[in-house]
């Protein structure tokens, strides 16, 4: 059978090397490279998967958790793990960093290396700059791609594999949603894991400063949504692993409302225990009592803001304590939007799952037409599990 995959990310070549053992296998990328966003992902060290358990990735799946039940069975990230141990590709799991897995070197090219290296030893044919702008479609059933410079390329299954919309300079720009939806229904497109634009113009002070072990939480639709982490504060507002996670939970009403974000810099510490460090020394400010339980910058401009960085602990009113507990404990901050699609980490949106067989990732309108990674409506937390989907979905479109 001849196969055709439409994109060289990490969906589109795990897809091409499952599809291969039985099939003649044509890979069309339009760069001139495999991998481009494979190569920038966990910094350039490519959080491949995550060590926990697969029945633990669904919980980590904002959008569609279920329709991902048979591609996280198909192809699990132990079986991900045991692939890249056979081909020779050395990872590490950071057990004290979430049980994130990288490669053991810190670059992700060597995950490109390593799965191209594959789809030659398997004789995929990969075309490169070579941007498809439409399907063949005959009779309700694909029959091949129409290519930007209008090649027909024919076949008899195709995979789409094309990404979704952010870091567009990647080749995942979005376009191919406008190709599908004449076939498929779409849905809303929203940024995912993306730093957030806060409204209080004094959190340009604290620019630069990271925090560990922040507690943030929202109300949305009246259930609290709560995420644990470290931040980073920007000249916009905040960014982070705890941060992006949360983007992901709250970026529909985001489009439509401002949020109130709640912040707990001080989790592991009670109000009463608060209060009685602040109250530790009289004779000591009150920075001085705290200095040990937050960085000194974030301490200095928090106090700065209340007014009360020459503040002595003798000389301070219960009303005072209570703004520095609430500013330590309950920072209300307003969300008025995020930094949008081009710099979200990940799509959320995309070629509906009411319309895919999970089971096989066939599309239900079009006979012959699959779907893999990104161009589906799923996205997850990170963690490495978007990348755990992508590989998860093509092997299971490939093997079909
Ligand atoms: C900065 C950043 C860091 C990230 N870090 C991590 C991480 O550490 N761990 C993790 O799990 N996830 C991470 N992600 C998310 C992860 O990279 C994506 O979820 C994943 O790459 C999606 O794979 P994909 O194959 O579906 O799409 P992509 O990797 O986007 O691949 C799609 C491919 O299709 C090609 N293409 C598109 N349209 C056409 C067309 N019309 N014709 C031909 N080719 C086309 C594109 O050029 C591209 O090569 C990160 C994302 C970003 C942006």
């Amino acid at each position: 059978m001849k196969v055709i995959v439409i994109g060289g990310g990490a969906s589109g070549m795990m897809a091409s090397l499952a599809s291969s053992k039985n099939n003649q296998v044509t890979l069309i990328e339009r760069n001139d490279e495999l991998g481009k966003k494979l190569k920038i992902t966990g910094g350039g060290r490519c959080n491949i998967t995550n060590n926990r358990e697969i029945e633990d990735f669904f919980d980590k799946v904002v959008t569609n958790r279920k329709f991902l039940y048979s591609s996280f069975y198909s192809f699990t990230n132990r079986d991900l793990l045991n692939y890249f141990n056979k081909n020779n590709l050395e990872y590490k799991v950071e057990h004290d960093n979430d049980e994130k897995v990288y490669t053991k070197s810190d670059k992700s090219i060597e995950v490109i290396e390593t799965l191209k290296k594959d789809l030659i030893k398997n004789k995929v044919n990969i075309i490169y700059n070579k941007k498809v702008i439409d399907l063949i479609v005959e009779n309700n059933a694909v029959i091949g791609v129409i290519t930007q410079d209008n090649d027909k390329i024919f076949a008899d299954k195709v995979i789409v594999a094309t990404g979704g919309k952010s870091y567009p300079h990647t080749g995942s720009d979005g376009f191919m949603y406008e190709v599908l939806s004449k076939y498929h229904t779409i849905t809303k497109i929203y940024p995912a894991l993306t730093p957030l634009i806060i409204k209080e113009g004094f959190i340009k002070n604290l620019q630069g400063i990271s925090l560990k072990n922040v507690d943030i939480s929202c109300k949305i639709n009246k259930k609290t949504i709560s995420k644990f982490g470290d931040i980073i504060f920007t000249h916009f507002g905040v960014s982070g692993p705890c941060i992006l996670k949360l983007s992901s939970y709250i970026n529909k009403t985001l489009e439509e409302n401002e949020i109130t974000l709640k912040f707990d810099f001080l989790p592991n510490i009670g109000i009463e225990d608060l209060s009685k460090i602040i109250r530790k020394n009289p004779n000591k400010n009150i920075f001085n009592n705290l200095k040990s339980l937050l960085p000194s910058n974030f301490l200095k401009e928090i106090l700065n803001h209340l007014n009360l960085s020459e503040v002595k602990s003798s000389d301070l009113s219960k009303k005072d304590e209570a703004r520095i507990i609430e500013s330590l404990k309950n920072l209300n901050l307003t969300c008025i939007g995020s930094k949008g699609i081009k710099t979200s980490q990940v799509t959320c949106g995309g070629v509906s799952v009411k319309e895919i067989n999970s089971s096989t990732l066939e599309s239900k309108i079009i006979k012959n037409l699959y779907f893999c990674g990104e161009v589906i409506d799923v996205d997850a937390e990170t963690g490495g599990y978007n990348l755990q989907i992508a590989f998860s979905t093509g092997y299971l479109a490939g093997s079909i």
